[in-house]
């Protein structure tokens, strides 16, 4: 059992971060957000994948115009999930522009290094933090290591340099990022805003920095903390990345939000950040989300791609039918189904799912025993093998799973 950091509670529109509630996946949208067409389908898909909060670039004049109608067309849809709006440089101008737009997010989040310049910065940050009064929006203090407040690290370069023990670059870049998160939420508190309507976050690409830093932060505030890694890359590089870094620190209890930043490969489904997001909560044992498939990788004895297939038919059957499961029936998120190559581990293995198949291996007899909470039920063979084990999962679900009240 993970011994969870206590944090303050904070509500974005619908959703409570922090305080003890489930740890929520964000995402972010990459469609350009004056396309108001484009960037409500890909909230929609987002919001339909699992993402709980979705954050849109809010950048121009025409992408804050756009941001009620997105708003407006995702109620209509009823698709209620909460928008971030994410400003830089020119938040202030637009938010006091748009006081619509400010009105439709939930949130909006602040990267302090990218305020403003000089002494732009003091009054474009006060400016900002006044709008968040006025519509009662939290803000997420959003420190970045790409556009770290220039002045605060030289500052503590400078310090660090005329120190008799003076630290590491690296050390002082990973304070540098702590106080800045420190200090302007600080300020923000100081400007009339509730400590309860502060989120933070501090975002590097590196996995030993971000645990450095998160470590920092979690033992000096009791803020709400969004958790992932910036720029984390393509692929499994992304992934493996973001887990390594989100992991450790979600075992340590650290961490009320989180958001993998994977580049999509060029035409690749956006969505795919929330699957691994979910699949890192459900994986360490803190929220379920969906029907896990527990396969095993195959060996030299199992010489057909067969068992692969169905391993992965079963695991895009599950990802179909969860959204109207989840509707019907009660804890269906929580099953486990086994899809095992071989007579090695396969009856052992399905044994401990909800449900189980073991297939036959090379040179096995041509039949794959099924097993439902443990018990063997049924033996299929032939050719149909796939589409009657995907009959079986669905007869477990309607039998195994109370059905929901009417709403
Ligand atoms: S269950 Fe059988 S096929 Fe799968 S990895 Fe183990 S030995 Fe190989």
């Amino acid at each position: 059992m993970i011994e969870r950091r206590r944090s303050t509670a904070t509500t974005v529109g619908h959703v409570r971060i922090g305080g003890g509630a489930p740890i929520v996946v964000q995402s972010m949208t990459n469609t350009d957000t004056a396309d108001i067409e484009g960037t409500v389908e890909q909230v929609r898909a987002l919001a339909r994948a699992g993402s709980e909060i979705v954050r849109v670039t809010v950048n121009t004049d025409e992408a804050a115009a756009a941001v009620p109608h997105i708003r407006e067309r995702l109620d209509r849809a009823g698709v209620d999930v909460p928008l971030v709006g994410d400003f830089h440089f020119n938040g202030h101008k637009l938010l006091t522009a748009h006081p619509a737009c400010a009105e439709a997010l939930g949130k909006l989040r602040i990267n302090p290094g990218n305020v403003g310049r000089g002494s732009k910065r003091d009054p474009q940050f006060a400016e900002m933090i006044d709008i968040a009064c006025k519509y009662r929006k939290p803000v997420r203090i959003g420190v970045n290591w790409g556009s770290l407040d220039p002045e605060l690290l030289t500052r503590m370069m400078d310090e660090n340099n005329a120190s008799p023990a003076p630290r590491t670059a690296q050390e002082v870049m990973r304070a540098a990022v702590v106080e800045s998160c420190l200090q302007n939420a600080a300020r923000a508190r100081e400007l009339g805003l509730p400590g309860e309507a502060i989120v933070l976050s501090a975002k590097v690409s590196g996995v030993q920095d971000l645990i450095a830093i998160y470590r920092e932060l979690a033992a000096r505030c009791t803020y709400p903390l969004h958790v992932g890694l910036t720029e984390a890359g393509m692929g499994s590089k992304g992934i493996v990345a973001s887990t390594a870094g989100i992991g450790v620190l979600l075992q340590s209890g650290i961490g009320d939000t989180i958001r993998v930043s994977l580049t999509p490969e060029p035409g690749g489904d956006r969505t795919q950040e929330v699957i691994v997001a979910q699949e890192i909560l459900q994986t360490m044992g803190l929220r379920s989300f969906v029907p896990m498939v527990i396969a095993c990788p195959g060996c030299g004895r199992t010489t057909s791609t067969y068992f692969q297939q169905l391993a992965q038919d079963i695991q895009s059957h599950i990802r179909h039918r969860m959204p109207s499961w989840r509707k019907e029936f009660v804890g269906v998120e929580a099953m486990n189904v086994a899809v095992m190559g071989c007579v090695v581990n396969g009856p052992g293995e399905s044994k401990h799912a909800n449900i189980g198949i073991s297939l036959p291996g090379t040179g096995e007899r041509p039949v794959a025993p099924v097993y439902e909470d443990g018990e063997k039920t049924v033996t299929l063979k032939g050719e149909h093998i796939a589409e009657e084990f995907q009959q079986l999962v669905e007869a477990y679900v309607a039998r195994r799973y109370p059905r929901r009240a009417p709403a």
